[in-house]
């Protein structure tokens, strides 16, 4: 039996984990779930998967959570500590699930506990990836990707050698509005952008693929995951989102990983690596497939795929700059406080204010996320 700690189990990362663990409820197990402030939908995670540790970030939240559960034995914990403890309590694989840079000081307990990490929360390399690989090595535990496009990558280099990589093929949907033009994208609201057409996923990672924010955060994650140079992972619009990435080889052999879009098999992939289990779900269907299509990004509207790059080629504390702007920005843009068109250009103003610290310890990248942010509420 596989035990696991579930970061942000009330999300879509998170639920869809617990599916699996439906499936294979004989070989895997919840020790521990924690989440921001969903009381009532924890209370129902924990009365099915019976974890000895429950949290809620939220102290209030938590408070509420410990009323409803009085009658199990569960330890209810909240804030940044009970995160850590959850993290670190015994378990056998922590998913990092939870949304954004909060994610990070939980993640970073885990492989200081020595369990393996399977890891959704993307902002926790771009931000932290120089600290956490190092950490991962030192205490020779498993960063497992559950993104798709990096769980595809992973799929890629099965039993190849890392100096044969020529480059990585990062695929994208392109998102809701693929092929619009600048003009057009300007009065386009929150409604609009979380009509993701393939993936349904939680409303910031929506938004951040319709601005291909997402993919230029998902580019830094391959590069810390793979140590693969930036100038060797190539961005390719794939609408169809079947080919869900691929790896390219020096002797020009491209291997890739093709499946339906469907977060449950990269997340299974992870839990079982480097196993393969049974996965109950829609097949991929080539002859119903169609055509399957790449085009190069639209760098010129989609700004936050150039600033990413811009970010991530300057290294430092630039990504978090880029990622926590991105993140109020976003969060502006889904309370209908700023226009669409205004989320790289506050990227880009908060990366233009900024005196890069290069190599910051832990310290330094919350201190500069946390400037980033005040910088908002003035
Ligand atoms: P959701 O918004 O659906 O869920 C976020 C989760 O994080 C919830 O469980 C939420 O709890 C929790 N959370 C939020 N704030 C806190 C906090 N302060 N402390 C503890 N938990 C908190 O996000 P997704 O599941 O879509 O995404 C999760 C991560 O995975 C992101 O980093 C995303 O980029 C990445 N990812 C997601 C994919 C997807 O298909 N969804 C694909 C690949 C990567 P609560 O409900 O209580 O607020």
């Amino acid at each position: 039996m596989k035990k696991l700690c579930i970061l942000g189990s009330t999300g879509s990362i998170g639920t869809q984990t617990l599916d699996i663990v439906d499936e294979h409820s004989r070989e895997l197990s919840v020790t521990a779930l924690a989440a921001g402030k969903n009381a009532v939908k924890v209370e129902e995670q924990v009365r099915k998967y019976k974890p000895e540790i429950a949290v809620l970030y939220d102290e209030k939240a938590a408070e509420d959570l410990k009323a409803r559960v009085r009658d199990t034995s569960v330890k209810v914990l909240s804030g940044m500590d009970g995160l850590m403890e959850a993290a670190s309590a015994d378990s056998d694989i922590v998913v990092g699930a939870i949304v954004g840079m909060i994610g990070i000081k939980p993640v970073l307990s885990a492989i200081r506990a020595g369990h393996d990490v399977a890891l959704a929360n993307k902002e926790t390399l771009v931000s932290a990836g120089h600290i956490i690989t190092r950490e991962a090595e030192e205490n020779k535990v498993r960063i497992l990707p559950v993104d798709s496009e990096h769980s595809a990558i992973f799929q890629s280099l099965n039993g190849e050698r890392h100096e044969d990589i020529e480059k990585i093929l990062l695929t994208a949907s392109g998102g809701p509005f693929r092929g619009k033009k600048r003009e057009e994208l300007s009065e386009m609201t929150a409604e609009t952008a979380l009509k993701h057409p393939n993936w349904d996923m939680g409303p910031k990672v929506t938004i951040d693929s319709s601005t291909l924010v997402n993919k230029g955060l998902e580019v830094m994650e391959a590069h810390w995951l793979f140590n693969v140079h930036y100038d060797d992972i190539e961005v390719l619009i794939h609408p169809q989102s079947i080919v869900h990435s691929a790896v390219q080889y020096k002797d020009g052999a491209v291997i890739a990983q093709l499946g339906v879009p469907d977060m449950h098999l990269p997340i299974q992939y992870a839990l079982f690596y480097p196993g393969r289990n049974n996965l109950n779900r829609e097949r991929l269907d080539l002859f119903k497939t169609g055509e399957l299509t790449f085009e190069k990004p639209d760098t010129d509207t989609f700004r936050g795929l150039k600033l990413a790059l811009d970010a991530a080629k300057t290294g430092g504390t630039m990504p978090t700059v880029f990622n926590a702007a991105n993140e109020e920005a976003v969060k502006l843009f889904l309370k209908g406080s700023i226009k669409y068109l205004e989320i790289p250009e506050i990227i880009e103003k908060a990366m233009a204010d900024h005196k890069v610290v290069s190599d910051p310890d832990l310290e330094e990248i919350f201190r500069c996320e946390s400037e980033v942010r005040n910088s908002f509420m003035r």
